[in-house]
């Protein structure tokens, strides 16, 4: 199983880091071994002093893929769920300073925690679905997926391009403005719809 995760998806939050907006969707992958599940406990890393939160709609693909036309690209995954795409901010900006790739900063162990998935057809709309993170019961970050720069089925024809799909396989689809960081005891619970899919802490 593979973790494909889009950057700058959503054009506020893009703005909020001073990043400009892509012309194509920016890709990364974490590694299997950064899934948290079942709530687990998040254990901030010692290689960091700024871990922020990004939560992000994931789709779960659900058949094997290559070269998915967008019109195609529907039939490629049923489950849509949420998790936080953890990034160490610190060691990312020294990536970047450096023009070096990200991966020691997004796809640590524990970065990916990975609420419950529910049916996409017991969605309204795929198009406008709500979600939102309570960081210690408040509201921190909310996103609505019409603001996806680039859509799921966008996503998925752009990335199969490069990468086969495989079931099970988790696109992390972007994160809206609202990211920031956190410290140990912290209580992190995500939302798609009202209906609460991820609630776990820091350790
Ligand atoms: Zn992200």
């Amino acid at each position: 199983m593979k973790i494909i995760c889009i950057g700058r998806n959503y054009a506020l939050h893009a703005g909020e880091l001073n990043n400009p907006l892509p012309e194509d969707p920016l890709i990364f992958i974490k590694p299997d071994s950064a899934v948290l599940r079942n709530n687990q406990q998040f254990f901030y890393p010692e290689f960091s002093k700024d871990v922020h939160y990004e939560v992000e709609l994931v789709i779960k693909i659900n058949r094997i893929g290559k070269n998915i036309l967008k019109k195609f690209a529907h039939k490629y995954y049923k489950d849509i769920g949420i998790g936080i795409d953890f990034t160490a901010r610190d060691l990312q900006q020294k990536c970047k300073e450096k023009g070096l790739p990200w991966e020691k900063a997004k796809g640590f162990d524990g970065s990916a925690p990975l609420g419950k998935f529910i049916d996409k057809n017991t969605l309204p709309d795929l198009r406008n679905i709500s979600f939102r993170l309570d960081l210690n019961q408040k509201t921190v970050q909310e996103g609505q997926s019409k603001d996806m720069l680039f859509s799921f089925d966008s996503i998925i024809a752009y990335i199969s391009q490069f990468f086969t799909l495989k079931i099970g396989d988790l696109l992390f689809t972007g994160t809206p403005q609202g990211v920031g960081p956190v410290k140990p005891n912290d209580h992190l619970e995500a939302y798609i719809e009202n209906k609460k899919l991820l609630d776990f802490k820091v350790k």
